[in-house]
């Protein structure tokens, strides 16, 4: 079956190249991770995506979360088409912006207000100004292998120990900049309660992903959402989830509804765009009025609550509110996959370590169990590449980095499962 051509997206990528950095406007798409050069997309319907030489893939990046409904979903299509003849952008209020900040607050009643931006990398980085604004602290604190965008502040990893200075693990920001950012161990209580002991009461907010799946998906063990929420809450600083990934996937109110926590500020965006480009973050109306134009935070974006992108954001909250059946869906066929996965590829000895919450699987390359950034890194990237390699080779397309998640949607149905855990068994065989 390993012969496919991909004659076209190689010159469309010699193309790229020459006139954009590494060929990509973002950098894993390049997949150099696994040592391949990538697929140029034409187009994708449901759970399949179609490359520019014909070749078809059962897809599992949806668009690294949005597409939570498969591609092209009618109703969704429907409504841009019809708000794309009234006009592409304002910059003046619309209708739609409350409609979509009443729907985010229906789901996510922590976010009393809602204000709505471009990407999840502004809603982080405004959700901490507001934070530092709020609480008159500098200090933020975030885990190791957390991503929440690439904002200077937030690109930014433990140095040798936790208590160490971080540093910063981008070229272009001052490490005095990234040293307002500290970092602790994701799923280690201790860590967090050094820093909170070190830095007193210096910090502002603690930000994290209540699920990490920047790192591969890791749960967060038994209980440390909740110590998150008592030690800022003692310490008076706010808890930021950065619900970019699990908002309106894990279940309609997001991870705050699957764990039964109240963080202070929510980020939310993928899902809530719906695979057009909006974020948004928000909180107790008490917080956000810090924001202006009634506060002295300032934040603004010449093309936020663009009336095409909150069009299909609420087409897209509009099918998931109406059929919430659709969690127990993508959840069910998420197990099917991550069980096939795990009964496939460690039958005799333990090769891989499968991570799901949800419908956000990893499948590790280590046969060490994976609960923190340290046993991420024990994983064979080699043998992830393979894999990657196998998969794309056989029409099933999976992230090109170990460090990512799989996500599934509501337009995978039970013979895409069956038809990707035949290529996997395929590919266990030959391991
Ligand atoms: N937060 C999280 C948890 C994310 O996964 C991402 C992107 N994958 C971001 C923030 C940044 O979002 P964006 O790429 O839209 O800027």
């Amino acid at each position: 079956m390993q012969s496919r051509n991909y004659k076209k997206s190689e010159k469309y990528f010699d193309i790229s190249k020459e006139y954009i950095p590494g060929g990509v406007n973002s950098p894993v798409r390049a997949a150099r991770a696994v040592h391949r050069d990538p697929v140029f997309i034409k187009s994708g319907l449901g759970s399949k995506i179609f490359d520019v030489d014909g070749n078809e893939y059962i897809d599992y990046v949806c668009s690294w979360g949005p597409a939570i409904l498969g591609h092209a979903h009618p109703y969704v299509l429907e409504k841009v088409k019809k708000a794309l003849k009234k006009g592409l952008s304002f910059g003046a209020p619309t209708k739609k912006e409350y409609i979509l900040a009443e729907m985010i607050n229906e789901a996510m009643p922590v976010m009393e207000q809602v204000r709505l931006v471009n990407s999840g990398t502004e809603a982080t980085m405004s959700a901490i100004r507001l934070a530092r604004g709020y609480t008159n602290k500098d200090l933020i604190l975030k885990f190791t292998g957390c991503y929440h965008g690439h904002s200077d502040g937030l690109l930014v990893k433990a140095g040798s120990g936790v208590l160490t200075e971080a540093i910063s693990s981008s070229g272009g920001v001052p490490n005095d900049y990234a040293k307002n950012t500290v970092v602790a161990d994701f799923n280690d209580r201790e860590s967090v309660k050094a820093l909170f002991d070190k830095y007193n009461d210096k910090i502002a907010a603690v930000i994290v992903e209540p699920v990490a799946a920047n790192m591969g998906v890791i749960p967060p063990k038994d209980g440390f959402l909740e110590f998150l929420r008592e030690i800022t809450k003692k310490n008076n600083a706010l808890l930021i989830f950065d619900e970019v990934i699990t908002g309106f996937r894990l279940a309609k109110g997001g991870a705050c509804e699957y764990f039964g926590i109240k963080p202070d500020l929510i980020t939310v965006g993928k899902i809530v765009g719906g695979g057009m480009p909006l974020a948004a973050y928000g909180g107790k109306k008490e917080i956000m009025a810090k924001i202006s134009p009634l506060g002295d935070v300032y934040q603004a974006g010449t093309l936020s609550g663009n009336p095409i992108a909150t069009t299909a954001g609420i087409a897209t909250l509009e099918v998931l509110f109406q059929n919430p059946e659709i969690y127990a869906h993508i959840d069910e066929n998420a197990r099917l996959l991550a069980d096939g996965i795990e009964k496939i590829m460690n039958e005799g000895e333990k090769k891989v370590h499968i991570n799901r919450v949800g419908s956000l699987v990893s499948i590790f390359f280590t046969s060490k169990n994976v609960e923190c950034y340290e046993d991420v890194l024990s994983c064979d990237l080699d043998k992830y590449a393979s894999y990657y390699s196998f998969l794309r080779e056989n029409g099933i397309y999976v992230a090109p980095s170990q460090f990512e998640a799989l996500f599934i949607s509501n337009a995978h149905r039970m013979n895409d499962i069956i038809s990707t855990l035949d290529v996997i068994a395929e590919f266990g065989g030959k391991e």
